[in-house]
């Protein structure tokens, strides 16, 4: 099998899945006041500074969540108002702000700046992802954040699928609130954190216990939280950056058309059609072939419907319909995507008759 989905979910690197064994075969509740709950908050605070590090922030303002999903809906649900979301944020966003504004993106997947200016007036909170799950385009966060800050909204920013891949400096790039996912990075799947800037309005979504200095309750994932930390160590950008070679080389295939390819994106996101070669027929072929990809975002694929995401950059229904994503990541070889090119060229003809 080749698995090349790491935007779904990367898997686990080693060095992680040794640390989150390790942690639960020793582990207590970090909320314990005895030896066990404190070797427990040890490991919970260590992670906090290793996590806070990353991203260039303080650990006070890292919360440790379930992962993203619980991230996303603490923030958007907490604003009242005038609330913007771009129209190709991650459902866990726009299905947690239902009432939202949708920010349109422009036929290369960034979001319409000019939109924004018109609209950011009176505006509470504001919610744009660094980048985009499907086509891998990075949006231009630090220049949202001057026109949020010039006019007193907040800026949320799911940094999901950028961290270890391209820097992320909450500093810099100047939001209020940003998500993070453990198991898009190599760390385990179930944790991740909501990262809330100095006075910040609180965003909390789950009540019960004090943990987390009383802003998300719950036991700590105490073993997940260390996997996490474990996969922060082991980021290696310059190395991410070596997967853009790969990418251009499907890329090159012949007769498929790529989405937001002129636009600044990671290394490691294709998002292509071939036209007339429905996805789910793709995604069955090139599974009984041993390749792991995704039509669309992983969240929805199970019902193969055309991406909300293709669908906000204006391509047409039927064309979003042939369209795969192929991700790649820190165990992806020059043979694998050798591998994969090879099995498409060759499934290609019989997609396009089937159809
Ligand atoms: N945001 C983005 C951009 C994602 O790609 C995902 C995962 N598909 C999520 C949020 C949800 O993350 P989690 O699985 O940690 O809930």
């Amino acid at each position: 099998m080749i698995y090349l989905d790491h935007n779904a979910t990367t898997p686990a690197k080693p060095a992680v899945i040794e640390t989150v064994a390790s942690v639960m075969r020793a582990a207590g509740n970090a909320s314990s006041v005895h030896a066990a709950g404190r070797t427990a908050r040890g490991i919970v605070e260590d992670a906090r500074r290793t996590v806070a590090a990353l991203i260039n922030t303080d650990p006070k303002a890292v919360i440790f969540t379930s992962g993203a999903t619980e991230a996303n809906n603490a923030v958007v649900k907490s604003f009242r108002g005038k609330v913007l979301v771009s129209g190709i944020e991650h459902p866990s966003v726009l299905e947690a702000a239902p009432d939202a504004a949708r920010i349109p993106v422009q036929e290369n997947g960034i979001v319409d700046m000019g939109w924004l200016e018109q609209n950011i007036e009176g505006a509470s909170l504001a919610s744009v992802m660094l980048v985009n799950n499907e086509t891998g385009v990075i949006q231009p966060i630090a220049e949202i954040s001057r026109l949020t800050k010039a006019k007193g909204a907040r800026l949320h920013c799911d940094a999901v699928q950028a961290i270890g891949r391209i820097e992320v400096d909450v500093q810099k790039l100047g939001a209020d609130y940003l998500t993070l996912s453990a198991h898009k990075m190599g760390g385990p799947q179930g944790v991740g954190a909501l990262v809330a800037m100095p006075g910040t309005p609180p965003v909390k979504l789950i009540h019960g216990g004090g943990q987390e200095r009383r802003a998300r309750a719950g036991t700590e994932n105490v073993a997940g939280i260390a996997g996490f930390a474990a996969a922060v160590e082991a980021v290696d950008i310059a190395a991410y950056q070596k997967l853009a070679a790969l990418r251009d080389r499907i890329e090159a295939m012949p007769g498929i058309m790529v989405f937001g390819k002129n636009a600044p994106r990671v290394a490691n996101t294709t998002c292509f059609a071939m036209p007339g070669a429905p996805a789910d027929t793709q995604l069955m072929a090139l599974d009984l072939a041993g390749f792991c990809v995704s039509s669309g975002s992983a969240c929805s694929s199970g019902s193969v419907k055309p991406s909300h995401v293709l669908e906000a950059m204006g391509v047409d229904a039927a064309l979003a319909g042939c369209a795969l994503r192929v991700s790649l990541g820190w165990n992806t070889t020059q043979e694998d995507v050798d591998a994969f090119i090879a099995a498409y060229t060759k499934l290609a003809p019989n997609w396009k008759k089937a159809a």
